[in-house]
């Protein structure tokens, strides 16, 4: 069994059924959550009995790091599953003056994707399986430790021992394809006697999962939309998971879900050249979004060999730009970070290609 499984109440309830003092749960998950060791003989507040109990039924992670590589602004860890798939996770490092939480971190859910967008390296892998809690929660917990041991100017946050202040569910995998497992990491890492994040710090992005949006609407996790264009038949070719899930019910489902929740919603639009960049489709982006609460964010394509999409030019960037100003549609452009490490939106999965 791995620890980092279960929520705490079912640590509670694994030690009192082993005749074990329950307030232990306490003093380990402050032990694997805040201070981020991962040997149980290093426990030292724990008695040698219950250490041995530990040790004889459980470890902690799930995951071996293979290799993390650094860019400016980004870092890449390759992790390998136990059975030999292998896994991305993308640290994010934002400027100095861009925010007190600085590390923001990109995780994944599943080994491959099985829906297949066209402008991403991951669909292009194809589909291993859904990644389990403990898979999702290793990423955390050795990109922490590893934060502790490489990258000290990055002081914890507040009472909490954590450096990582931001999640998003943005990296390999339909989070909404794997949303009972998702949802236990969130409970997980949201205990306060632990790893202890709100809510309003972690970000699930979906290509549009439309029966699972509803399981939201009592959260305060923030959404993000993989929108990328206003058109049902342009949306079909590049995000085959659109010809299920249409565009019309999408929205309407993100109305509803902003009815209840009065949160605004991201949409994320991946700019790709002679497709999605023209004043034909700002307007028809303004109807679509309109009486919505969003942000609309702009990231430009981040080329993959199995694709012949090309990125926007920095003029053509300008233009569209002009045309959203002129059309007063809110945006964010953001720049792609780590692009040059195959660590960009939609590139996650071309470092194992590469070195294979
Ligand atoms: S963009 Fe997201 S949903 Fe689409 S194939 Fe890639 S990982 Fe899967």
């Amino acid at each position: 069994m791995y620890f980092t499984d279960f929520l705490f109440k079912e640590i509670k309830d694994i030690l009192i059924g082993n005749n074990l003092s329950p307030n232990r749960a306490y003093q380990i998950f402050n032990w694997i959550y805040r201070k981020f060791v991962f040997d149980f003989s290093e426990m030292s507040d724990i008695s040698k009995k219950e250490r041995e109990f530990l040790n004889e039924n459980f470890n902690i992670l799930s995951l071996e790091l293979v290799e993390s590589i650094n860019g400016d602004d980004t870092i890449k860890f390759l992790f390998k599953t136990k059975d030999e798939n292998f896994i991305e996770t993308v640290l994010i490092i934002a400027p100095k003056n861009e925010d007190n939480e600085r590390l923001t971190l990109c995780i994944s859910s599943q080994a491959g994707c099985p829906l297949d967008c066209e402008f991403c390296a991951t669909g292009k892998i194809g589909f291993k399986r859904n990644l389990s809690v403990s898979e999702i929660i290793s990423q955390l917990l050795l990109v922490e430790k590893f934060i502790l041991l490489n990258l000290k100017e990055f002081k914890p946050l507040g009472e909490n021992l954590r450096h990582i202040g931001n999640i998003v569910f943005m990296g390999m995998g339909e989070p909404l394809l794997n949303t009972e497992n998702v949802l236990k990491v969130i409970n997980i890492l949201t205990f306060s006697g632990g790893y202890n994040i709100g809510e309003r710090h972690i970000t699930i992005s979906t290509a549009g999962i439309i029966p699972e949006i509803e399981r939201f609407l009592n959260s305060q996790i923030r959404l993000a939309i993989s929108l990328h264009t206003p058109f049902q038949e342009i949306r079909e070719q590049i995000m085959p998971v659109a010809k299920k899930y249409k565009l019309p019910e999408l929205i309407d489902a993100i109305k509803y879900y902003q009815n209840i929740t009065e949160r605004r919603i991201t949409f994320e639009y991946i700019l790709i050249n002679e497709l999605n960049d023209s004043e034909k489709d700002v307007i028809e982006l303004k109807k679509l979004l309109s009486g919505l609460k969003y942000n609309l964010n702009l990231i430009n394509y981040n080329p993959i060999p199995q694709s012949n999409f090309k990125p926007l030019s920095e003029e053509k960037i300008k233009n569209f730009t002009s045309l959203l100003d002129k059309h007063s549609i809110p945006y964010v452009l953001r720049k792609s970070k780590g692009s040059k490490l195959y660590a960009g939106c939609g590139q996650l999965g071309l470092l194992k290609l590469k070195n294979s």
